[in-house]
């Protein structure tokens, strides 16, 4: 079971899991209800669940920003009991005796659909994670681009309204205060509409709803606007969907289409495109990061993935 790795997908309601193996592939796969107890029931389940899939390699992905060297918690906006400066890849090594690899979620995400999902026969891409905020990565020849707190992609935090709303991060107008499920509900809401959920606004908008139709168009324009200047400064052409509010995209197509179109001599044709692994792609590339770590480190090789920062060992 040497080679088997556990990748483990902590979101703020589910936590996903997936057995893994170089030559075999997944595994099994699970999920279920993360503890709404705060941080030490969240980590004793995942404790669980390595100890349980009995492996040595754990990759775990999380909602937020990691310490510098990639093995502690900066910043989970959204897990309740949020911790800040958790030593969680340290904590978990030492309750299971597994090398623990820590991952954004976003960037496990983005890994996986690069390596086995949509963008498989694509060097260069965009990601993008439609939930209740919006993530996102970048892959450039082959690698997701990792830095200091696995932080590079935050399409969400991009400003497309200047002085706009206020957004979580502390700044007004970024892209996720138009085009995050929270704030499509939210916009819906203030217009007299009834959603509840990111889905009910899809669904309205499927039954030919003008009010959800149109929220949907404005966040289709600000996120074309968003990816046209983020393909204008990083050249890529392909564009990968995914996140639960993927199906939403459906409806913001047309308007994201139409800015690229209009800045198509600089940004070309651009390749749009829907994420294939589904909802467990995070879990999966966490597995795959942690493998493709202990791989390098057991050979030498560098060429695996640029600064996978350190792992936590038991
Ligand atoms: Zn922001």
């Amino acid at each position: 079971m040497a080679n088997v790795a556990l990748g483990v997908d902590i979101g703020g309601t589910r936590i996903k899991w997936v057995r893994w193996s170089p030559g075999s592939g997944v595994l099994d796969q699970g999920e279920q209800a993360t503890p709404r107890s705060g941080s030490p029931a969240v980590v004793a389940a995942v404790a669980e669940l390595i100890a349980r899939a009995s492996v040595q390699l754990a990759g775990v992905a999380l909602p937020g920003h990691l310490s510098n060297d990639l093995t502690a918690v900066r910043l989970l906006p959204n897990l309740p009991g949020d911790r800040p400066g958790l030593p969680l890849a340290d904590e978990l090594a030492a309750q299971t005796g597994a090398r623990i690899q820590l991952v954004n979620d976003a960037r496990a995400f983005a890994l996986a659909e690069l390596r086995l999902g949509a963008a498989k026969q694509f060097d260069d891409a965009l990601f993008v994670t439609m939930g209740t905020g919006i993530g996102g990565a970048l892959a450039l020849n082959g690698r997701i681009l990792r830095a200091r707190g696995d932080a590079v992609g935050e399409l969400g935090h991009v400003i497309c309204h200047p002085g706009g709303l206020p957004c979580g991060c502390g700044a007004h107008g970024c892209l996720e205060t138009v085009a995050g499920g929270q704030a499509l509900v939210a916009r819906v809401r203030a217009e007299g509409g009834r959603a509840e959920t990111p889905h009910e606004v899809v669904q309205a908008a499927a039954r030919g709803s003008g009010l959800e139709r149109a929220v949907l168009e404005d966040a289709g324009q600000a996120l074309g606007l968003v990816l046209g200047n983020v393909i204008a400064y990083s050249g890529v052409t392909s564009v990968v969907i995914g996140g639960g509010v993927a199906p939403a995209f459906v409806f913001m197509r047309p308007a994201v289409e139409a800015e690229l179109a209009a800045r198509a001599r600089l940004v070309g044709p651009v390749d749009l495109q829907y994420a294939r692994l589904g909802p467990g792609a995070g879990a999966l590339g966490a597995a795959l990061l942690v493998a493709a770590q202990s791989h390098r480190d057991g050979d030498n090789r560098s060429d695996h993935e640029l600064d996978l920062g350190r792992t936590a060992d038991p």
